[in-house]
Order: structure tokens, then sequence, then C-alpha cells
């Protein structure tokens, strides 16, 4: 269990950012602008339920503001506290600046347990949230951006746009106060699946370079891996899914909160995923071994561990029994400092949180342009698109028929070559070039200097030296 020199998950982010800053020549006073929280908002709200009111804690922690809006997402969970939203809110920071999102970083948090209140209620709570923040512009497009996090989705970045949008109904750049909506209230294709598949897209570059897969001790491709994936929820299921489904890895366990499932040959994702939406939990899931201490699978044999869900759960307990050689952190702060240092000499590979798990905030990023602009990605250019390929469809056909029987085009070019790109195609694509181009500024760190030797740090030194810049450039 949680031992007494473990770090809390903000001292984790802070002695990870200390230890890539003293590989850096900042001036101490620009270290410490940007390393500290800027404002922390704390509010308690009454809600009418059932007969009686009900106060609510929330926060929404601004972490940097050297490019405006911030943004990050809300969390509805018991735990929230000012410690987690603020670590959160810094990670956001680090996170959009790896990836080039142009954004401050933000968290915000609600002390609720979603599954205690009906929908109607949650709708009522979230309003009334939204309400508070959006009054002292916590909720603004080009201010502070939130989206989904744990216990959020799509259903309440519905209901804090619409409540923006009744505050603000001459803004016509409300849609852009939040990200992360559904499609019919000014979402974009792909965003439920982004951080999942930006999971995906990350492992796909790890696996390009020899050098990286070397340092875990891998070889060949994603093809037949064995993957542990902790968290079957949003982020957690479509990494697992897209995994095995695309890239032909085998998932052979996962956990979740009421235990574990294992099955060598691979478990069938969906299959799961469907199992806990009817019953709750994965017990009982038949084609498995059920285990019920489902931690126990964190410290199995398996090539790839995807912690997805908490933060610190990879900790002093457990670290040292961790064998899985390479480590991608799809939840935030799913390794605490100490297990980090365990684990960095025992050459285990960690693809970073700050990286690994930025294809929401990059989807986001994304959504937000969308509602900027007011138009779908694709809308202009996809018919003419498609026209110019159907010419070269067309001189190729006649190309046919004249070497009749000696050349003809492969089965399944034209359509393929036919269709042109719509949103969804063209968010994947954005979303596959920065994981790639985000990657590689961590790799290129990563071995060409000596005193680096995890991704981790190369991703720090990245990201801060970004936001370095541009407070330096502001004259700050
Ligand atoms: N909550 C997600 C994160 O931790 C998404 C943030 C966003 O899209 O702004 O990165």
């Amino acid at each position: 269990m949680k031992n007494r020199n473990e770090p809390s998950f903000r001292e984790s982010v802070d002695l990870m950012f200390n230890r890539a800053v003293a590989l850096m020549d900042l001036p101490p006073g620009l270290e410490e602008k940007i390393r500290v929280c800027n404002a922390t908002y704390t509010v308690r709200f009454g809600v009418r339920l059932r007969g009686d009111i009900k106060t609510f804690t929330g926060y929404r922690s601004v972490h940097s503001e050297h490019m405006e809006p911030v943004k990050g997402g809300i969390r509805f969970a018991p735990s929230v506290n000012q410690d987690e939203v603020e670590a959160l809110a810094a990670l956001m920071t680090y996170k959009c600046a790896l990836v080039e999102a142009p954004f401050g970083g933000s968290k915000g948090g609600l002390c609720i347990d979603p599954r205690e209140y009906e929908e109607y209620e949650l709708e009522q709570i979230t309003r009334r949230f939204a309400y508070e923040l959006a009054k002292r512009d916590l909720i603004h497009p080009s201010q502070n951006v939130p989206a989904p996090d744990m216990g959020t989705g799509e259903r309440e970045m519905a209901w804090i746009a619409d409540q923006y949008a009744r505050m603000n109904t001459t803004d016509i750049n409300a849609r852009a106060c939040v990200t992360g909506k559904p499609l019919n209230s000014g979402g974009i294709s792909g965003r439920v699946e982004a951080t999942g598949r930006g999971v995906q897209y990350a492992l796909q570059e790890f696996f390009r370079d020899k050098r990286d897969m070397a340092k875990a001790g891998l070889e060949g491709s994603l093809d037949g891996k064995r993957i542990i994936v902790q968290g079957l929820g949003n982020v957690g299921y479509h990494a697992a899914k897209f995994l095995s489904e695309e890239d032909g890895a085998r998932v052979i366990g996962i956990v979740e909160w009421d235990g574990g499932l294992f099955n060598a040959s691979g478990l069938d994702v969906d299959g799961v995923r469907h199992w806990i939406m009817q019953n709750g939990g994965v017990k009982g899931y038949p084609d498995a071994t059920y285990m019920e201490n489902g931690a126990v699978l964190l410290e199995e044999e398996c090539d790839i561990l995807i912690p997805a869900a908490l933060e610190g759960v990879i900790n002093l307990s457990n670290a040292a029994k961790v064998k899985a050689p390479l480590i991608i952190e799809a939840a935030n702060g799913p390794v605490t400092a100490g297990a980090d240092d365990i684990l960095r000499e025992k050459g285990t590979v960690i693809i970073p949180d700050m990286y690994a798990n930025a294809g929401g905030v990059t989807v986001s990023y994304f959504e937000w342009v969308k509602n900027l602009s007011h138009i779908r990605f694709g809308r202009m250019q996809r018919r003419q698109e498609e026209a110019r390929h159907q010419l070269v469809i067309d001189e190729l056909a006649n190309l046919e028929q004249v070497m009749a029987g000696q050349w003809e085009m492969s089965a399944g070019f034209k359509d393929k070559y036919l269709k042109g790109a719509g949103e969804l195609e063209l968010v994947r694509s954005g979303l596959d070039d920065t994981m790639r181009i985000a990657y590689q500024s961590m790799r290129d760190v990563w071995h060409s200097r000596d005193d680096v030797d995890d991704l981790r740090t190369a991703a720090y030194l990245v990201s801060i030296g970004k936001v370095a810049q541009s407070y330096r450039a502001k004259g700050l």
C-alpha cells in the first residue's frame, strides 16, 4: 500500500521537473515562474437536490498563461483535491508545449461520485459548476477552455457549452468555450477515440526506431507483442482495441476496479468492454482467468504495460516487481517519482504521460479551431480532391484497355484512391503527424545527450524549453 516516503502527485511532478531543469541553464527566477501554479480557484456551491441543499466543492487551476487560452479537462471524482488538480494543470502546460498545441495549462475538478446521481441531477450540478467558472472567465473561448477527463465526457461538455452560450448570448464563438462536445453540438469526429489513438501512434513511432526498441530489449514490431492494460475506460479501451485490431498486438491482461482478467492467448477487448457495460465490472467474464487482486497483473510478464486509469498505481510498493520492459503512461501520473527512479535504474523504458496521452488535447485543439472557423474540416476540398483523383483513374482505365491483359489496376486501388479525406481522416492524419513529431523531438534529446537517459527527462527538456522561450519572447 501507499508508502510514507511516497511524494504526493504534485510533489512527483515537481521532482521530475526539477530533475530536468537541473540539466538546463535557465535563470532561477524563470525556472520558479514556470514551475509554480499561477492560481487555483476553489468554489463551493449549493444545489437543491431531493428536497435538500447539497454543497459541492470544485476547483479550476491555471498553471501557466504563457499562451492563452489555457486548456485542460474537468474531472468528476470523489478524490479530487487541490494538490491533484494543480499537478494535472502543470502536466497540461508541459503536454501542450510538447505537442505544440498553442495553449497554457489548466485543469478542473469537482468532488463528486457521479454514480450517486441521476442524469438530470448531474446536469443541474454540472451547469451550476459551469456557471460559477464562466462567471469568472474560467470557461471562455479565448481564456480557458475545459475538456473531458475522468468521470466526464461528451454529455457534460454539451451541458457546459450550452450553459456558457446562455450566459453569453451574443458570443459568436461560444462553442469554442469547451472541447470534447458531441458532434451535434460543435464537436469533432475522432475526439472520443483521440487519447487512445494517440497511444497507438506513440507506440508505432517507438517501434520505428531500432535504437529505442534496443533500450527496452525489444525487437520486431507491435505484431504479437503482449500487452497488459490497467483501466478499460475511454483511453485504455481505445488504445487496447486499436493496438490489438490494427497492429496485431495481444492484450493478455486487463485490470479493472473489481479485479483483473488474464488470458495468455489474448483477450477480446470489445468483448470485455461489453461485459463491463453489462455487469459493472470484469468479474465473471467467461474467456479469461479472473483474479480479485487485479493489481498483481501490473507485475506480470509482458512486453508493454499500459496504465490507463489513476495516478500513482506504480509506486514504491510495486515498482521493483514490474517486469514489463516498456511502460506507456496513458493516464496522467500513473508512475510516482519514487517508482520512476526504481524503474529507470532497472532500465525500464517509460513513454511519459505528458507525451503519451497528449492525443486528447491535440484533437481538442482541432475542435477549437473548427469552432472558431465555423466550418467542418474537409468541407471545401473533399469533392474537388475526389474529382482530381477521378481524372487519374479515368486515365488509368484507358491504359488498362490499351494494355489489355498485360496490366491492370490492383484490386481495391480505385476505391481507396478515389475517396477524398473527410473530417475523421484529417483528424487522424493531424494527430498521427503531431504524435510523430513530438516523439521525434524527445528521441533526439534522448539519444544525443549523455546526461539524459530517459524519455521523461527528454520530454520535460523539450517542453520547458518551449515554455521558457515563450516567456522570454514576451519579455518576462
Ligand atoms: N483531460 C485530457 C488531458 O488530460 C484532455 C484535455 C483537453 O483536451 O483539453 O489531457
